[in-house]
């Protein structure tokens, strides 16, 4: 392969499988691909051409608000992100500054456009803050858009063959929804917990991404294979290399269909060891789909999602209502509903700086944080804001008469944080007594372990909480030292490093020793080659995105407890990921063939 210029037929390149699956079709590259040339206008075309430009707009304003329709029933909390490019599309930044161009240089409105994208991108370049620098994106995605209706173009036409796989510089989450039913996506840029790659996993879109250079060496037509688990992807490739990849294509349908039998079957190892299986959630518009994949419960529902989608702070009763919706819906199942839990990668939900009320508010504090992730995040924010926090518990709590409630609090780094946070449930639990306003006094709580500081604390912890949940994501980046959004630092993000399983065994070993129950709901929880490790290692439940609960019960039905314990102890002898990989590998040839690590 050379290092410039079109890939070579046969070629692989490795990115970030950021959504799993095989996909093969032929590249469809969705840039524009217009490279706006400057025409001088006489002064009474220019009249015409901001009226051009004003139309561009319009249409493009028409489609973005027909896909937000869309998102608004598939996918309610990412329908702010529409909003946020809507608005975007008339700020002044951009429309005022085209529309002054033309009439100033008397220039055609392509030109134009592209000139007041390049002014905006000087700005943001000279800002210091990382965070603000990459709204430029943004900016580009929405410009794009405008670009796409000059030239009568739709970044993702309708009428194309739906075996394509679209590659792009980025796609907007937008963009995403309205992929369905295309084979996959390849995009430069991105990383594991960037939110389009959140909705490519929600909507099972098979996703690459962090491919630096592939707009400009992957050509239109090209056959291309992705595997987006491996964060494979292969460029022409010869015949039976694509018959290789046709048979593990169709063995993956098999799969699929063949697991999603053991959806409602009892998650109990063949020698009668019972875990629980749950679903992650960010909405309750996800509750129907977590209960058909066979979900026993939500082992975790992001409450700060809802939050993100209110122009203002969510009053006691909008919060009463969706938490009682929500545990109605899924009694007799435990519904553990995490505090607020936002701030530093989070902070991607939104990147115009556009939003006002409660989310502006949240945005203004991130935003001048140096590190938003060691910041004023989580349960930091919570007890800064007591007032907030109260009025979430307060709700949270009256709900709990509706089924069965857990309460969990993020990022706990110390048992002085936890007894300040006891402090005020104490406090909310009186002022209801004290109301009259009935309660479930059984509601469990519990603290997700996710800073290392936290598993250094278990044995004390477990003593002051009903159970503990690892929040694996954010126990990698902050032991290893990764950011779990970066694509330069990815590859390091490492659930078997040792010192990760050695603290998913410390946090299990103080949970049991105190007699509670110890889950996890990081992402790993819903990766089958993780399982055993888990399983090994003690976990009482497994918390995960919803499409990967029947593939997860299938593992544990064919594992044995007594069998993977053993596996467990080998692994925390091991002193390199490298080992671990190995013996793992030499295990589940033996007991899961087929599955890798
Ligand atoms: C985690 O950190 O593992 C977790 C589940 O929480 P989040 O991804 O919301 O930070
Ligand atoms: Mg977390």
């Amino acid at each position: 392969m050379t290092s410039s210029g079109p890939y070579e037929n046969g070629s692989t390149i490795m990115g970030i499988g950021v959504s799993p699956g095989i996909a093969i079709g032929r590249a469809f590259m969705t840039e524009p691909g217009i490279s706006a040339k400057k025409i001088i206008l006489s002064d009474d075309q220019l009249g015409y051409e901001q009226e051009r430009f004003r139309a561009a707009v319009a249409r493009t304003e028409e489609k973005l608000r027909h896909v937000r329709e869309q998102f608004a029933s598939v996918l309610a909390d990412y329908a702010t992100l529409v909003d946020a490019h809507i608005l975007m599309l008339r700020d002044g930044m951009i429309f005022d500054r085209t529309l002054g161009i033309i009439g100033a240089e008397k220039v055609n409105a392509e030109w134009a456009l592209e000139k007041a994208l390049r002014l905006v991108e000087d700005l943001f370049a000279k800002v210091d803050d990382s965070y603000i620098r990459e709204r430029f994106t943004d900016v580009r995605q929405v410009v794009d858009r405008i670009f796409c209706e000059f030239a009568g173009a739709d970044k993702l036409p309708e009428a194309i063959d739906e075996k394509v796989i679209l590659v792009s510089r980025d796609f907007a989450p937008e963009d995403i929804l309205r992929m369905r039913g295309r084979a996959g996506f390849l995009t430069e840029v991105g990383g594991e917990t960037s939110h389009t790659s959140i909705v490519a996993r929600t909507l099972g879109i098979p996703a690459v991404v962090g491919l630096k250079d592939v707009t400009g060496r992957v050509a239109g037509g090209d056959l291309v294979i992705l595997d987006g688990s491996a964060g494979r992807v292969i460029i022409n490739p010869g015949p039976e290399l694509l018959r290789q990849y046709e048979e593990r294509q169709q063995q993956q349908q098999r799969h699929v269909l063949e697991v999603a039998q053991y959806a409602h079957l009892r998650s109990e190892t063949s020698d009668g060891l019972l875990v629980r299986v749950e679903a992650n959630l960010e909405g309750v518009d996800e509750v129907k789909q977590a209960l058909e994949y066979g979900a026993g419960g939500i082992g975790l529902f992001r409450s700060e999602y809802l939050y993100l989608g209110c122009k203002d702070n969510p009053g006691e009763e909008l919060l009463f209502d969706t938490y009682k919706q929500l545990l109605s819906m899924n009694a007799p199942f435990p519904v553990t509903i995490r505090t607020f839990d936002i701030g530093g990668d989070k902070l991607s939900v939104d990147k115009t700086g556009k939003a006002s009320g409660f989310r502006g508010k949240m945005e203004k504090q991130w935003s001048s944080e140096a590190n938003p992730a060691l910041g004023l995040r989580a349960i930091r924010y919570c007890l800064h804001d007591p007032a907030m926090f109260a009025t979430q518990l307060r709700a949270m709590l009256r709900a709990s008469c509706f089924g069965c409630l857990r309460i969990l609090f993020p990022m706990i780094s110390s048992c002085c944080e936890l007894r300040q946070v006891k402090e005020v449930v104490a406090g909310v639990q009186e002022k209801l007594r004290g109301d009259g306003i009935p309660f479930d006094d059984r509601v469990r709580f519990g603290v997700m372990i996710e800073v290392p500081s936290a598993v250094a604390l278990a044995d004390t912890l477990a003593r002051e909480v009903d159970f503990f949940s690892i929040g694996t994501n954010d126990l990698i980046q902050y032991s290893l030292a990764i950011d779990r959004g970066n694509e330069l630092v990815a590859h390091m993000y490492d659930p078997l490093h040792p010192a990760v399983l050695r603290m998913i065994g410390q946090v299990v070993e103080s949970a049991h020793g105190a007699g509670i129950e110890v889950g996890i709901c990081g992402e790993m929880a819903g990766e089958e080659r993780y399982l055993p490790v888990l399983l090994g290692l003690g976990l009482d439940s497994f918390s995960m995105h919803p499409l990967a609960i029947p593939a997860i019960k299938r593992m544990i039905r064919q594992s044995n407890a007594a069998s993977v314990q053993r596996l467990a102890e080998r692994l925390l002898d091991c002193d390199s990921s490298l080992e671990i990989r190995k013996s793992l590998r030499d295990y589940y040839v033996r007991h899961y063939p087929g599955l890798t690590v």
